[in-house]
């Protein structure tokens, strides 16, 4: 190609996102009044100007093949004004004006299979990171998780039934993405990496291996006549993170990859500071297709939630009410040595809040 035809480079990142909205959301940019909520997954937002707007929200599959997406976006254009955003939760929304066309709206879902809900006091859609379709370091698929465990949840996810709103999600490894939900379902390593020696040298940068430990258990070594690392299994505390920069540093494992259910986490500053999410239970098998251990788990803290929160209580703020013994007592959870945190590179001084320190 002549230099004179080549296109100027376009700035990658986001789109600017007015260009995607609804009409009425532009026009109504941060003039919003009050909002209601006519129906489980249904929120109608009210303008200072006194124009509505309807959001019908519904529940994905995440992964999206193309023809789930064809099938969305046209049920988008014939019941609703042709608008659409997808939630962090991996749910769509539709944006509707006129109010008549809400029950056809959600009708034309259901029969194509989809389900209606997530809004107000129920079980949004868990969030989950993306295990084996892109990432290097996964113990375990999270979107595999999430829809063994949304089809045991699927009337939560449709009912107002639940004291407030729970956020829910899952992680495909122990140290990277995953986060701060009401219940979190995350990776657990049980035991430290088998090291393939004889390909350390060709793959991996032992230096920066080295540096990433967060316990300085990994040393340089000689095995064999060859560069190579060990591990101080003494120190190891199975986090994975030497994996991704050194996959003969193999830590998962059929049998010793489990998976840790964590409850109380808190992103948010909105009522108190964000919380971190405590570990209540530990070493569940890492059981595809349906992780029913999980589920059960997940299910029983719910169940205990339902009854003893109060209303609009957080699962953080009614186990901060109750206190953790009674959390362990009511669920019947067992309380093990695994529970205590004893590692003092934690300190008191842990960055707990989003405010700015200095
Ligand atoms: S949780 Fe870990 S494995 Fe999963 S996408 Fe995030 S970094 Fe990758
Ligand atoms: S698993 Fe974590 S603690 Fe253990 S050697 Fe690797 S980086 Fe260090």
């Amino acid at each position: 190609m002549a230099m004179a035809d080549m296109r100027s480079p376009i700035e990658s990142g986001c789109p600017d996102g007015f260009q995607y909205m609804h009409p009425t959301m532009r026009r109504n940019f941060g003039l919003w009044k009050y909002h209601t909520d006519p129906k489980p997954g249904v929120l109608c937002h009210v303008a200072e100007s006194g124009e509505k707007i309807f959001t019908v929200k519904a529940g994905t599959q995440r992964i999206l093949d193309i023809f789930s997406l064809r099938e969305l976006t046209a049920i988008g254009d014939e019941f609703a004004d042709g608008y659409i955003r997808f939630t962090i939760r991996s749910n769509i929304e539709y944006n509707v004006t006129d109010e008549a066309k809400i029950d056809p709206l959600i009708k034309a879902l259901e029969d194509k299979g989809y389900v209606v809900g997530g809004t107000k006091n129920s079980v949004t859609s868990l969030s989950h990171t993306q295990g084996w379709l892109h990432c290097d370091i996964p113990g375990t698929d999270a979107s595999g998780v999430v829809k063994s465990m949304m089809d045991e949840l699927i009337d939560e996810f449709t009912s107002w039934n639940m004291p407030n709103r729970v956020h829910i999600t899952t992680s495909c490894c122990q140290i990277n993405c995953g986060g701060q939900g009401d219940i979190a379902i995350n990776v657990q390593h049980t035991k430290p990496p088998k090291i393939d020696h004889s390909q350390v040298s060709n793959v991996c940068e032992r230096p920066s291996v080295v540096a990433r430990c967060p316990v300085a258990a990994i040393r340089p070594a000689m095995v064999d006549g060859m560069p190579s690392l060990e591990v101080d299994e003494k120190k190891c505390i199975c986090c994975g993170a030497c994996f991704p920069p050194c996959p003969p540093m193999m830590i998962n494992d059929a049998e010793h990859s489990k998976l840790a259910v964590w409850v109380g986490g808190n992103h948010s500053n909105a009522r108190g500071k964000p919380t971190f999410q405590k570990l209540v239970a530990s070493a569940i098998p890492n059981n595809p297709p349906r992780w029913p251990e999980a589920a059960a788990i997940v299910k029983l803290i719910l169940k205990c939630y339902k009854e003893d929160a109060r209303d609009w209580e957080r699962v953080g703020e009614w186990v901060e009410r109750i206190g953790w013994p009674r959390f362990f007592e009511l669920t019947g959870l067992p309380f093990t040595k695994y529970h205590i945190d004893n590692w003092r590179g934690a300190r008191a001084s842990l960055n707990a809040s989003t405010h700015i320190r200095f």
